[in-house]
Order: structure tokens, then C-alpha cells, then sequence
């Protein structure tokens, strides 16, 4: 049996003093749900992970995860912000290959497996993001181009490393767009690509992988997503800077 995961990513939102009001209102809000059951992970910019890192709970509420991380170690790479900075700041996870940021600033799949490899290194859990273009679902490509993206991001690491690695699937259709994955179409992708890490690394690691799904997933959409049998919970955007409806999808997530 596994536990859901509801990631909000909150890409590059909010000023300080807004995140602030946010990470209140949701610390509030979790705080009222005696019997959470799902994990929850909370993905602010650079800027604010401390907001959210520098509590410390009777019962953990949340954990933390960065947007993104440098492929390096250290050292002169201006601007870059490595997993080992991250996970001196008690950041445990890491979205890795966002379709943003395979469009916007050319990631390309050999960069994203060194970006995995230093999170693992360090402890981290990437969270792994694939899904395809519109064009490639049109013209039937989608499971291929997903397995491309599985296979060379990932599949070069060993068994354990391999264990820390969440998978989220976001069509790229789907994100920002209004426009969900239908629940048959989440399940069909989840199952591919369950049964891909099924066929490389067996039937344990297979069982327990998360693959969360991700792309205009809201408060009205979560269940008939959610309870699909390989989906694991979500990657949420645009709903995660509410925290009412990021907290419903929680709740809903714990439910099933
Ligand atoms: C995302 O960017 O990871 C995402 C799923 O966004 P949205 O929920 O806004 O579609």
C-alpha cells in the first residue's frame, strides 16, 4: 500500500511577505487535520524555502523540496544553487526536468541525469518530471517519448539510488491549460510507466515507486485522478498558491 504525495510547486510566485501569508494559512490549516495521510510537499522558490524549513513539529506537517538544483557540486557557477546547499538547509526533495525548464532554459535529458545523480548523492529525492507535447499525443508518440524521457533520466542509476526518485507525470497539455489528463489517460501513462520500472528494476521497487500526477489538477479534479490505481498523488501548480483548495486536494488525497 502507498501512501499519497500532494507536491506543490509554486514556481516563480509570490512576493515575501505573500509566501508569508500562504505558509500561515497553510501551516493553520494542516494543523487542523488530526489524521493527515498523505505526504505532503511544499516546493516555494529559492528565496522562501527557510520560511518553510525553520519550524519544528510534534508531528511533521510537511516536507520541503526545491524547484530546481544545479548539476554540480560547487564552485564557480554563478547563479546556480546545488543540492548540497539544499540539503543544509534541511530541503529534502527536488522537482528535476519541469517541462519549464526543459523548454525555457534547455534542459536536455544528460543534464537532468547529473542534476538526479548529485541529488541522490546527497540524499535527495528528485522528483522527476516527463509527459509529452500535445503534438506527440495527437500523432500517438506520447508512451514513446515518455519512455525516453524515464529511460535516460533515470535508468542509469542503481536500485537503491533509484528508490529515492519520485516520478511525476505532467502532460505538457495539461499544465497551466485548464485542461486535465482524463483519469483513463493518467492511469494508462502511470501504468506504463510502472510497469517500464517494473521490467528494469523488479517487482519490489516497482511496487513501491510514487508517480505522481501533475497538470491543472484542482480541488474538483483530484479524486477521480487520484484514485486511479498507479497514480500516487499529485504535483500541483496553480492550486497550490491557494491554500484552501491545496489543502482540499491534501484531504482528498488521504482519503482514498
Ligand atoms: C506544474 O507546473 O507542475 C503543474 C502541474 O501546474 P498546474 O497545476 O498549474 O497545471
Amino acid at each position: 500500500m502507498r501512501n499519497k504525495i500532494v507536491a506543490g510547486n509554486w514556481k516563480m510566485n509570490l512576493s515575501f511577505n505573500e509566501a508569508q501569508e500562504l505558509v500561515d494559512e497553510l501551516l493553520d490549516r494542516l494543523e487542523e487535520q488530526e489524521d493527515l495521510k498523505c505526504e505532503v510537499i511544499l516546493c516555494p522558490p529559492f528565496p522562501y524555502l527557510e520560511l518553510l524549513t525553520d519550524f519544528e513539529f510534534d508531528v511533521q506537517l510537511y516536507n520541503v523540496g526545491a524547484q530546481n538544483c544545479a548539476a554540480y557540486e560547487k564552485g564557480a557557477y554563478t547563479g546556480e544553487v546545488s543540492p548540497s546547499m539544499l540539503k543544509s538547509l534541511d530541503v529534502d526533495y527536488c522537482i528535476v526536468g519541469h517541462s519549464e525548464r526543459r523548454k525555457y532554459f534547455n534542459e536536455t535529458d544528460a543534464m537532468l541525469a547529473e542534476k538526479v545523480n548529485r541529488l541522490v548523492e546527497n540524499e535527495m529525492s528528485p522528483i522527476f518530471c516527463v509527459g509529452e507535447l500535445l503534438e506527440e499525443r495527437e500523432s500517438n508518440r506520447h508512451l514513446e517519448v515518455v519512455r525516453q524521457q524515464v529511460e535516460q533520466g533515470l535508468f542509469h542509476l542503481n536500485a537503491e539510488a533509484f528508490g529515492k526518485v519520485l516520478i511525476a507525470y505532467e502532460p505538457v497539455w495539461a499544465i497551466g491549460t485548464g485542461k486535465t489528463a482524463t483519469p483513463d489517460q493518467a492511469q494508462e501513462m502511470h501504468a506504463f510507466i510502472r510497469d517500464l520500472v517494473r521490467k528494469k528494476y523488479g517487482d519490489k521497487v516497482a511496487d513501491k515507486i510514487r508517480i505522481l500526477y501533475g497538470g491543472s489538477c484542482n480541488a474538483g479534479n483530484a479524486t477521480a485522478v487520484f484514485s486511479q490505481p498507479d497514480v500516487d498523488g499529485g504535483l500541483i501548480g496553480g492550486a497550490s498558491l491557494k491554500a484552501e483548495d491545496f489543502v482540499s486536494i491534501c484531504i482528498q488525497a488521504s482519503q482514498l
